[in-house]
C-alpha cells in the first residue's frame, strides 16, 4: 500500500471512528443540526475557533457564533406521559389472557398497564394498584413469589380498594408459604381474615373465604424453612491478596506505573496465577443502551421480569423499588424530561454518559471543585470526580474539526442539561436563552472534556447469555451498555490480554486469564484479539479508534491467527536435554537434530501426554457444567503450559484461556434463555 495513501485512509478511518463516538445512528437530528451549523460558519470563524486553547474558551467562543443561535432550538422537557385509560385498557387485555391461562401474555399486558398507570392523585393511583394486584396473580402462576409479594405490597400502598384487600393478603400468605416463610405467611393469613370484615361479600361467599383462609393458615408447619431459591446476591468477589492500600477497588498484587510511552499502566506487584480476581469496580457512571430500555433495569442493568416504571415518564423501567428510587432521587430526576430528546438526537451512548457524569452528581459540588480541578490536583478516590476529570483526553493530538464537532455536541448536551433543571436556570430558556453565565460555560466545558476522555476510557458492559443451562458452549455476550471505571481505565491494551472481564450488574470484575510474573505489565483487551484479526487489521483499528500503535507481544512478533497456530504436540515434542527438534530413529528411539543425542520416545512423550490429559480433563469438566472445578483445572493447565512454552501462541493454550474466560463469565450476571422469564415492558415503544 502506498504510504501516503495509507495515511490518508487512516485519517479518514480515524475521523469515522471519532464521529462514531459522538453519534451512533445514521438517523437522529443532531447530524443535520451539525451540518447546518457547519454550512453557516465562515472560514474566518473556523480559523478563530482553531486558536482557542482550552475547552472553556472553545465553548465560550462557539456560544457567540451567530450560526449556533440561528440553528439552536430551545428545548422543553418532554416525556411520554401516563394515561389511566390506556392502563385500564391494557389491564383488561391482561385479564383476558389470564382467563385463557396465557400467563406470559398476561404478564406482558400487565407490565404495560403498570407502565401507563399514573402516580399523581390518590384516585388515579387505584389504576396502578389494580394493575399491580393483577400482575401479582400472574407472578404466582409463574412461581415468581418474591416479585408477587412485592407487587402486592406496592398495590396495598397505592390505594387498592379496601373491600378486596382480603384477596391480596390471602395471596401474600400463599407466596410466603411457598417460599417457606411460615411466620410471615401466618401474619398475612391473619390479616386476610381481618380484612374480610371490610369486604362486601355476601354471607355465604364470606363464609367460604373464611374457611379457605383458616384452612391454609392451620396447615402451616410450626417452624420456618425458607427455601433457598437462588436470589441474586450480587456480592462482589474478594480481591487477590486483599484490597490495595491506595488504588481503589484493585488487588494488592497490582501496582500502577507511569512512563512516557505507555502513560499509566498496571504491572504485577507479585506473581499472579490464572483465575485470580484483580479488580472489582462499580462504574462511576453507566448508561444502558436505549435499545435495552424495555428489557433491562435502567439502573442496575439486570433483565426485567416484572418491571416498575418511573413515576413520571413511560420511557425507563426498573427491576425494584430500590433501583427506581435511587435513580429517581439522583440522575433520573433530571434526565426524565430529556430522555426523548436525547434518543431522537441520535447521540451516541458516550454522549449520554458525558451527561450522566454530571447528572449523577450535584451542581454545587462541580462548582466547588472547579479551582482544584483546573489546578490539576488529583484526588485518588474512586468516587471522586477528579478521577474522571484527569483521565487521558489526548487533546494535543485532536484535530480542529474534531474539536469543533465535539464542542457542538457539548453545547447540545448543555442545552439538554438546561432544560432538565440541573442548572437551576430552567426559567430562563425562553426569554433569556442567549445568555450564558461563567459557571454555565464551565459546566459545558466539562461536557466537552467528558466527550474527549470517554472516547478512550469508557468500557462496554456485557450480559452473559447462556442459551441453555446445560450447555456451557452455547453462550454469548450481549452488549447492553457502557460505563466509566476509573481504576479499570488504567489498564493498557494487549492483543493477547492477560485478564478476562465479567459483570455483576454494572460492577466489573477483572480476573487474570494467564500467569503474570512480578514486574510484568498486566494488560486487558480493547477489542482486537490476535487470534481473530491479522496484525495490520488490529493495528489499524487501534490506531483509528484509540490513537496508539500497539506494541504487544503478538504485534511485535506478528503471531499467527488461530488457523495458523501450532498445536501443543508439535511444540512440546522435543529433545528432553536441549529442547531441540527430534527425528524418529525407530519405534523406540528418537534423535535430537540439534545436540544429536538419542532419547527414548517414551521419555519424550510422557510429559506431553500428561499435560495433554490435564487439558482434556479441564475441557470435559467444563462441558459437564462443573464451573468451579473447571476453573481450577484449566488454570493449572495454563500455568503449567506457560512455564513450558513461555510466551508462545499455541492452539490448546489459547482454547484453555478462552474456556477459562467462559467459566469465569458464568460468575457474573447471567441470563439463561431457556429458564429465565423475561419480557419486554413494551408500550414503551420509543417511537410512541
Ligand atoms: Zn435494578
Ligand atoms: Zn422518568
Ligand atoms: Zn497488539
Ligand atoms: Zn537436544
Amino acid at each position: 500500500m502506498d504510504e501516503i495513501d495509507g495515511l490518508g485512509q487512516l485519517t479518514d478511518f480515524r475521523r469515522l471512528c471519532s464521529d462514531l463516538t459522538l453519534q451512533t445512528k445514521k438517523e437522529g437530528f443532531f447530524k443535520d443540526y451539525l451540518a447546518s451549523i457547519v454550512d453557516q460558519v465562515s472560514e474566518e470563524e473556523f480559523q478563530e475557533f482553531s486558536k482557542q486553547q482550552t475547552d472553556y474558551d472553545r465553548i465560550r467562543y462557539c456560544w457567540t457564533l451567530p450560526a449556533l443561535h440561528k440553528t439552536m432550538k430551545s428545548f422543553r422537557p418532554s416525556y411520554r406521559g401516563k394515561s389511566a385509560d390506556e392502563s385500564a385498557k391494557r389491564r383488561e387485555q391482561g385479564n383476558e389472557a389470564f382467563r385463557e391461562k396465557d400467563y406470559r401474555k398476561a404478564l406482558v399486558m400487565y407490565n404495560q398497564s403498570i407502565a401507563y398507570a399514573p402516580y399523581s392523585s390518590l384516585l388515579e393511583k387505584t389504576t396502578l394498584a389494580l394493575a399491580l394486584a393483577n400482575r401479582s396473580a400472574v407472578l404466582v402462576h409463574l412461581k415468581e413469589y418474591q416479585l408477587a409479594v412485592r407487587d402486592i405490597q406496592l398495590s396495598l400502598q397505592s390505594n387498592y380498594p379496601e373491600k378486596q384487600r382480603y384477596k391480596l393478603y390471602d395471596r401474600m400468605g400463599f407466596c410466603h408459604q411457598q417460599m417457606g416463610e411460615t411466620a410471615k405467611a401466618r401474619v398475612a393469613y391473619t390479616v386476610a381474615l381481618d380484612c374480610l370484615a371490610e369486604s362486601d361479600l355476601e354471607l355465604h361467599a364470606l363464609e367460604n373465604w373464611r374457611q379457605t383462609i383458616e384452612k391454609s393458615r392451620s396447615k402451616l408447619p410450626s417452624s420456618s424453612n425458607p427455601s433457598n431459591k437462588a436470589t441474586m446476591t450480587n456480592e462482589l468477589p474478594e480481591l487477590l491478596g486483599g484490597a490495595h492500600p491506595t488504588i481503589a477497588n484493585a488487588s494488592r498484587n497490582l501496582s500502577l506505573k507511569m512512563d512516557d510511552n505507555c502513560g499509566r499502566y498496571y504491572v504485577a506487584a507479585d506473581d499472579i496465577k490464572p483465575g485470580q480476581t484483580l479488580v472489582c469496580e462499580k462504574p462511576y457512571a453507566a448508561c444502558l443502551l436505549p435499545g435495552k430500555f424495555t428489557s433491562h433495569c435502567h439502573h442496575c442493568f439486570v433483565r426485567l421480569i416484572a418491571p416498575l416504571g418511573c413515576m413520571t415518564c413511560r420511557g425507563v423501567f426498573y427491576c425494584s423499588v430500590e433501583c427506581r428510587d435511587e435513580a429517581g432521587s439522583t440522575y433520573h430526576q433530571y434526565e426524565c424530561g430529556i430522555v426523548d430528546i436525547l434518543t431522537a438526537s441520535g447521540s451516541s451512548i458516550l454522549s449520554w454518559i458525558a451527561l450522566r457524569i454530571l447528572t449523577k452528581g450535584k451542581l454545587e459540588d462541580f462548582l466547588a471543585a472547579r479551582q482544584q480541578l483546573e489546578k490539576g490536583r488529583l484526588v485518588q478516590q474512586a468516587d471522586n470526580y477528579s478521577c474522571i476529570y484527569h483521565l487521558a483526553t489526548l487533546s494535543h493530538l485532536r484535530s480542529d474539526k474534531d474539536f469543533f464537532d465535539r464542542t457542538f455536541m457539548a453545547l447540545f448536551l448543555f442545552q439538554c442539561l438546561r432544560a432538565s433543571g440541573f442548572l437551576q436556570t430552567r426559567h430562563r430558556y425562553e426569554e433569556d436563552a442567549l445568555n450564558i453565565t461563567d459557571d454555565e460555560i464551565y459546566i459545558a466545558s466539562l461536557l466537552l472534556r467528558h466527550l474527549q476522555l470517554l472516547q478512550f476510557n469508557a468500557h462496554e458492559i456485557h450480559e452473559f447469555v447462556q442459551l441453555n443451562e446445560k450447555n456451557m458452549r452455547s453462550t454469548k455476550t450481549v452488549y447492553i451498555g457502557v460505563g466509566i471505571y476509573p481504576t479499570v481505565a488504567f489498564f493498557n491494551h494487549s492483543c493477547r490480554p492477560d485478564v478476562a472481564r465479567y459483570f455483576l450488574g454494572t460492577a466489573m470484575v477483572i480476573t487474570s486469564s494467564r500467569s503474570i510474573r512480578r514486574g510484568q505489565m498486566v494488560a486487558e483487551n480493547y477489542g482486537p484479539i490476535f487470534t481473530h484479526k491479522h496484525l495490520a487489521d488490529r493495528q489499524q483499528s487501534l490506531l483509528g479508534r484509540y490513537w496508539f500503535q500497539c506494541k504487544c507481544p503478538a504485534c511485535e512478533n506478528d503471531w499467527p491467527v488461530y488457523d495458523g497456530m501450532p498445536d501443543m504436540e508439535s511444540v512440546l515434542i522435543c529433545c528432553p536435554l536441549c529442547r531441540g527438534p527430534v527425528q524418529s530413529v525407530n519405534s523406540s528411539y528418537a534423535r535430537c537434530t540439534k545436540c544429536k543425542k538419542q532419547s527414548l520416545w517414551e521419555a519424550i512423550r510422557r510429559p506431553v501426554d500428561e499435560i495433554s490429559s490435564l487439558y482434556q480433563t479441564g475441557m470435559r469438566i467444563m462441558d459437564s457444567g462443573q464451573v468451579d472445578k473447571a476453573v481450577q483445572v484449566l488454570s493449572l493447565y495454563i500455568e503449567m503450559m506457560e512455564t513450558l512454552v513461555d510466551d508462545l501462541p499455541i492452539r490448546e493454550l489459547f482454547l484453555a484461556q478462552e474456556a477459562l474466560r467462559l467459566c469465569l463469565g458464568t460468575y457474573g450476571t447471567k441470563y439463561v434463555a431457556t429458564s429465565h422469564l423475561s419480557f419486554k415492558a413494551a408500550g414503551a415503544n420509543l417511537n410512541v
